[in-house]
């Protein structure tokens, strides 16, 4: 992996538990976002500081043609989640860790992630997964930790295609049970607090991207929404025996 040093003043230590339990700085998340700049360029001086009005950061970037920026150190907390909420949680940053994928995002008409981006997106979570023990369930978008703020890394993001190289889920299609939609996603992860539709919009742009070429179902809990869902609420529970971390609330 082509891996270049790109150093950020913006981190601070990750908190630790409230409780004070072993469970304190433990990284749990991996969060993937899309820059939503023009250019690498320009992403690369808001996430190195260069805007002191707009304090962001990331661990790393990864730029179109697959090369891989190191920004802030693993151990430390980078600032790339803001106000955010997953399983109860809501310092994401403390318990995360943040890969910025160059891409103009829906401010510049949802450019394609070129092949060799999303090959070194694959290696490096894969990487960072191993090194933290992540679970799959737990790699998300910035969008699930923050429905109502964010829609990257956006609907064109290959999440199925990463799934497939074990990072994150992907849910099975089937038939559902009648279910309460608001329940369900909390019990998935989503915040209780956020708008519901922001909620529904939000799981859809990660799980059911088709659903985006059909505008009128965007938001909505239709029935083939409420069964992908429940696959995936499955698919959590799944790993509980050998990951008590995933189990949802
Ligand atoms: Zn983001």
């Amino acid at each position: 992996m082509n891996m270049i040093d790109a150093p950020s003043p913006n981190f601070n230590p990750r908190a630790g538990d409230k409780n004070g339990g072993a469970e304190g700085k433990k990284i749990k998340y991996l969060i993937l976002h899309y820059t939503g700049t023009e250019t690498a360029f320009e992403a690369l001086r808001l996430l190195q500081g260069g805007d002191p009005s707009h304090q962001v950061s990331a661990h790393y970037m990864v730029d179109e043609d697959g090369s891989v920026m190191r920004i802030v150190d693993e151990d430390m907390r980078a600032w790339h989640a803001g106000k955010s909420y997953w399983e109860g949680e809501e310092d994401i940053n403390s318990r995360s860790i943040g890969i910025e994928i160059q891409n103009g995002g829906h401010d510049f008409g949802l450019p394609d992630f070129p092949d060799a981006q999303i090959e070194a997106v694959i290696d490096l979570c894969r990487a960072v997964m191993a090194r933290h023990n992540i679970l799959p369930c737990h790699v998300l978008a910035h969008s699930d930790v923050a429905p109502e703020r964010k829609r990257d890394p956006g609907e064109k993001f290959p999440w199925k295609r990463l799934a497939e190289a074990g990072i994150g889920i992907w849910p099975e299609s089937g038939t559902g049970e009648d279910a309460d939609i608001d329940r369900i996603l909390t019990q998935f992860g989503y915040d209780p607090r956020a708008d519901l539709k922001s909620r529904i919009t939000a799981f859809q742009r990660h799980f059911m991207p088709e659903v985006f070429t059909l505008p009128e179902k965007v938001g909505v809990a239709d029935p083939d929404t409420v069964q992908k869902l429940q696959s995936l609420v499955k698919k959590k529970l799944g790993q509980r025996p050998k990951a008590p971390d995933c189990r949802p609330k």
